[in-house]
């Protein structure tokens, strides 16, 4: 029932001319347009929703965006001035607009004048627009790895470098000694019949393995069909490194660490090489190596993710070579054998030990979400908050570069501020409160949405609405490469109806379809064209994914993704008003949807 009426939803737009008895037979094929909203004809919105909707403009937009973006704020990191900066004018303008502070209690001051004149001190019950959080940010001081090798008498030893050979990070002082196991490409898929770990035994040892999986760029390989394609090529970069099953299956077995090889060998993790490759895009005056910060929430503060379990170390080829020559193997000639053959060649590195040691000096650091609120009109339903979240956090600087994070995300941000005026200013409430929240320490690791989930405002979290880079068109030839990130193509008959300029992915939680349905209806308002992915991963590389792992409804809106992305050059003269404002909108009447469902 509900399928034919998506369906019909869709069809609509697109087969305006089609007789209307035909829907029944349509039905019987899949349709190549079912996961796409395409608006263009857009209906007069409600009365109920309207003077909220209006105030919403893209040219608003960009006007609090070039605050956000400027060089002053000197790219908003997590802990620094240009972030409280950034901060305090979010706090500032939600109270403006009237919204409720949504953040800790204030602590009274205390006054001591007026103690010792026997006067009490004021007692205030009053919230503050900030969530404060306190962090610890991580100085690297030292780390080193080695390798040995030892046959009765004989022993060999290499060392290695961090960040030259190998990328690890511990948060701690940290060292670790481990045997090594070679096992490929650390795949178990009994529907394949194929175990890397068959007859060994992993526990308390390294395990050395390739990412992605045989036979890549190969139509045939089995693992370049569907379930298992998604699976083992996620797309984006930090989806790989943050939701690896791989990793995940190594840790079950009792492994202690990952030594991982790219299976590309362009891939390669010199980090300092790949930061000069980059840096040299922009010009070539000297670089001056500054490393990520590393900030992390307090022990057991926060959401745990997955990616804190097992020390996953990054190696380069060359180092994986030094450590399997030991034992007269390399990388190319097993990778080769696995390829060729489907069988698995893993071995335990026959009287190899390795060694990561990290030693590192940590320092508080202090940040905060900045949470506001609307109270919802029904006494019961009240109880229960829609969230509306974006990052206002990004890379800050290093050395000269600024990354004033337009896009990532100061486009989410002043979009979530946007709603936040919008709501206020709507003489019609929502029967559900809304929280806005504008997060930090998402580039670090989510830590603020993290935060936020085990330290809610409103204890039950009806859903979650995340924006992040919502400012970019897409031209045209980079939709397949948007489909081919998130591991999908467009077929041809909806790349050829889909107009670039208005084209944003959305992705929820398939859980929950009926939010799906919600923001179709609600496109019809605005007249995107909208590419609508359930998904059933309950994870990815933003704010939304705390809340899914949290098992909370949630919808994650993205437009382009371009060459900009965490570069110096995400600057705000690049931001489309008009696109922003109708994602700003449908996030908008989403919320308001929901708010009232
Ligand atoms: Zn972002």
């Amino acid at each position: 029932m509900k399928k034919s009426m998506i369906l019909i939803a869709v069809l609509c737009f697109l087969v305006f001319s089609t007789v209307i008895g035909q829907e029944a037979k349509e039905e019987e094929k899949p349709d190549p347009l079912a996961n796409f909203s395409l608006v263009d004809e857009t209906q007069p919105v409600p009365e109920d929703v309207k003077v909220g909707f209006e105030s919403i403009t893209g040219k608003d937009a960009v006007t609090y965006l070039k605050f956000i973006s400027d060089d002053l704020l000197e790219g908003r990191d997590t802990g620094s001035d240009g972030y409280d900066i950034a901060a305090l004018y979010g706090a500032t303008m939600f109270e403006l607009w009237g919204l409720k502070p949504a953040g800790d209690m204030i602590r009274p001051r205390r006054d001591f004048r007026r103690m010792m004149m026997g006067g009490q001190t004021a007692r205030s019950s009053k919230r503050s627009y900030f969530q404060n959080i306190a962090m610890r940010e991580t100085l690297e001081r030292d780390g080193k790895a080695v390798a040995e090798w030892q046959k009765g008498q004989q022993k060999k030893t290499r060392s290695f470098h961090p960040n030259v050979d190998y990328s690890y990070f511990a948060s701690g002082t940290q060292s670790l000694t481990a045997p090594v196991v070679f096992i490929g490409y650390g795949i178990q898929e009994k529907s394949l019949k194929f175990d890397e770990y068959k007859n060994l035994d992993v526990k308390g040892k390294f395990v050395m393995m390739l990412s992605e999986a045989p036979g890549k760029g190969d139509p045939d390989s089995p693992f370049n069909k569907g379930e298992l394609k998604k699976k083992y090529y996620p797309q984006r970069r930090r989806m790989r490194r943050m939701t690896n099953p791989k990793t995940k299956l190594a840790t079950d077995l009792g492994a202690v660490g990952v030594l991982l090889v790219e299976n590309s060998p362009q891939d390669n993790p010199d980090v300092a090489r790949q930061a000069l490759d980059r840096q040299k895009i922009y010009d070539d005056r000297p670089i001056i190596p500054g490393e990520r910060r590393r900030v992390s929430l307090m022990e057991g503060s926060g959401l745990r993710m997955p990616w804190d379990s097992v020390a996953t170390i990054r190696v380069s080829r060359e180092m994986a070579n030094k450590i399997l020559g030991f034992v007269d193997q390399d990388v190319d000639t097993l990778k080769g054998k696995i390829e060729k053959t489907l069988q698995p060649q893993s071995m335990p590195l026959k009287g190899v030990t390795f060694t990561v040691k990290s030693t590192a000096k940590t320092k508080l650091v202090n940040s905060m979400n900045v949470l506001g609120y609307i109270e919802g009109s029904d006494p019961e339903l009240k109880k229960e908050a829609i969230v509306i979240g974006a990052h206002l956090d990004h890379l800050g600087k290093r050395g000269d570069y600024i990354f004033n994070g337009a896009d990532d995300d100061g486009s989410g941000s002043v979009g979530v501020m946007e709603i936040a005026e919008a709501f206020a200013k709507n003489p019609v409430k929502p029967k559900r409160s809304i929280v806005f929240a504008l997060w930090t320490g998402e580039e670090k690791g989510l830590l603020g949405s993290r935060y936020y989930v085990t330290h809610p405002f409103i204890e039950k979290t009806y859903c979650n609405l995340n924006l992040d880079m919502i400012s970019r068109v897409y031209d045209k030839s980079r939709i397949g490469m948007m489909a081919r990130m998130f591991g999908e193509d467009i077929p041809k008959e909806a790349l050829d109806k889909i107009n670039a300029k208005k084209f944003v992915s959305l992705s929820y939680d398939a859980d929950t379809p009926e939010l799906g349905k919600i923001i179709r209806e609600n496109n019809n308002y605005v007249g995107l064209h909208l590419s609508m992915r359930a998904s059933s991963e309950g994870m990815g590389g933003s704010d939304h994914a705390p809340f899914a792992m949290s098992n909370i409804p949630w919808a994650f809106f993205i437009a382009a993704m371009t060459e900009d992305y965490h570069q110096p050059t995400d600057t705000v003269d690049k931001a489309s008003p008009k696109l922003m404002e109708k994602i700003i909108r449908i996030t908008y009447l989403t919320a308001f949807s929901l708010a009232n469902n």
